[in-house]
C-alpha cells in the first residue's frame, strides 16, 4: 500500500486504511498536493474518519451482485449483457466506491483458469450480446492481458458489443500507453465508459488520454456518481457535462450513490438529485444530459430516478405533463 505522507497530503488515517484500501497514483498525488481536505478532488480520494461509521442499511454488497454470480467474477443480471470483473485492483481507491468491500486488499485475485471459466460462460450463453469489463479497473491489467481477454471475447460469434468501465484515464493517465491502446483496437464495437465526477479531473494529461482512447475507434461515454461536497451543485455538473461533450464524450449515467459501507457522508437525498437533473434539463443541451439512475439494493437492477414529468390522467381524459420548471401542462391523449 502506498504511503500518503508526501508533501502537502495529510497522513491517511490508519484505522480507515486498515478497513478499506488506500492508494494514490503519482499523478494524482501531484494533482492533490496542497488542495484542502474539503476540495472536491481530495474528498474523493483521501481517507476520512467518517468511513468508519457504518450506516443501518449499508452493505458490503450494496447492489446484490452476489446473488447473480453464476461463475466467480461474473455478474449476470440482465439476459443480454454480463459484467466481467476481470480484476479486483484499481490504481487509486475512490472513498465512495460501491464495491469497496470487494476491491483492493478486500478483494481476491482471479487465477487465469477463472478468467477461462468466465470466458467459457459467455461463449456458452447465446443470449449474451454484450460483455462489460469492470472490476476493480480493467485498465489496471497489462495491455497484453487486457488485449487477450478482449480478443477472446471478440471471437465469440454471438457476442456483438464490448464495453469497458474505467477510471484509469482520469486517475492515472500515463497508464493509457501504447500497449493498452493496442488492446482496445478490436473489430467489434467497443464502448469506453469513463468514470469522472468533476471538471477539475479533466486536466491536460487526462484530455490527452481520452483523445488517444477515442482514436482507437472506441465510442466514448461517461458515468458520474452524484456526491455530496463534490458535484451536488448545478453549476459544477454543468461545467463537467459541457467539458465532456466538448471532448466528444457523451454523458451516459449519473449514479445515485449506492449504500456501500461508510459512505453516508457522500450521499444526498434523491430529491436533491432530481432537482439538479430538472434544472439541467432546462439549461443545458440534450447532448449533455445523463440519465439519473439508482441501482436497487438486492440485485433488482438500475432504474431511472429523475423527476417524474408525467402526472395523472385528468377527468377530461387529459394527461398532465411537467416542464423543467415543475409547471404542469395538459397533453390530450
Ligand atoms: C450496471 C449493470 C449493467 C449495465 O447496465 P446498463 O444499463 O446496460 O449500462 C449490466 N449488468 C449489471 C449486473 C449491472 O450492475
Ligand atoms: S475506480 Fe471504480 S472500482 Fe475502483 S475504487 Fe473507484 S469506484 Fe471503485
Amino acid at each position: 500500500m502506498d504511503n500518503a505522507c508526501a508533501a502537502g497530503i495529510p497522513e491517511a488515517d490508519e484505522q480507515v486504511t486498515a478497513e478499506y484500501s488506500f492508494r494514490l497514483s503519482p499523478y494524482l498525488r501531484g494533482l492533490l498536493r496542497d488542495r484542502p481536505a474539503d476540495d472536491p478532488l481530495s474528498r474523493q480520494f483521501i481517507p476520512d474518519r467518517r468511513e468508519l461509521e457504518a450506516g443501518l442499511h449499508e452493505s458490503p454488497d450494496p447492489i446484490g451482485d452476489e446473488s447473480f454470480s453464476p461463475v466467480r467474477g461474473i455478474v449476470h443480471r440482465y439476459p443480454d449483457r454480463v459484467l466481467l470483473k476481470v480484476t479486483h485492483l484499481c490504481p487509486v481507491y475512490c472513498r465512495f466506491c460501491f464495491r469497496r468491500d470487494m476491491v483492493g486488499s478486500n478483494g481476491m485475485a482471479l487465477h487465469p483458469e477463472e478468467i477461462d471459466a468466465m470466458l467459457d460462460y459467455v461463449a456458452r450463453q447465446p443470449q449474451i450480446w454484450e460483455a462489460i469489463l469492470t472490476g476493480g479497473d480493467p485498465l489496471s491489467l497489462s495491455g497484453r492481458r487486457l488485449g487477450e481477454i478482449l480478443r477472446r471475447l471478440s471471437s465469440i460469434e454471438h457476442l456483438e458489443i464490448l464495453r469497458i468501465h474505467s477510471r484509469v484515464p482520469i486517475v492515472d493517465p500515463a497508464a493509457v500507453n501504447e500497449s493498452r491502446l493496442a488492446a482496445l483496437r478490436q473489430d467489434k464495437p467497443l464502448y469506453f465508459v469513463v468514470h469522472v465526477n468533476h471538471a477539475d479531473e479533466l486536466t491536460e494529461p487526462v484530455v490527452g488520454a481520452l483523445r488517444a482512447i477515442a482514436e482507437t475507434g472506441a465510442v466514448m461515454l461517461s458515468q458520474t456518481v452524484l456526491l455530496k461536497g463534490v458535484n451536488d451543485d448545478v453549476a459544477v455538473l454543468e461545467r463537467l457535462l459541457r467539458r465532456l461533450v466538448r471532448l466528444k464524450v457523451r454523458p451516459y449515467y449519473l449514479h445515485h450513490p449506492d449504500l456501500a459501507r461508510g459512505t453516508a457522508h457522500f450521499r444526498v437525498p434523491i430529491e436533491v438529485g432530481q432537482e439538479l437533473v430538472r434544472s439541467l434539463r432546462g439549461k443545458v443541451s440534450g447532448l449533455c444530459q445523463p440519465t439519473y439512475v439508482l441501482d436497487i439494493p438486492g440485485g433488482h437492477g438500475k432504474v431511472p430516478v429523475g423527476p417524474a414529468y408525467i402526472g395523472d390522467r385528468t377527468d377530461g381524459g387529459l394527461r398532465e405533463v411537467a416542464d423543467h420548471r415543475g409547471h404542469w401542462h395538459c397533453y390530450p391523449e
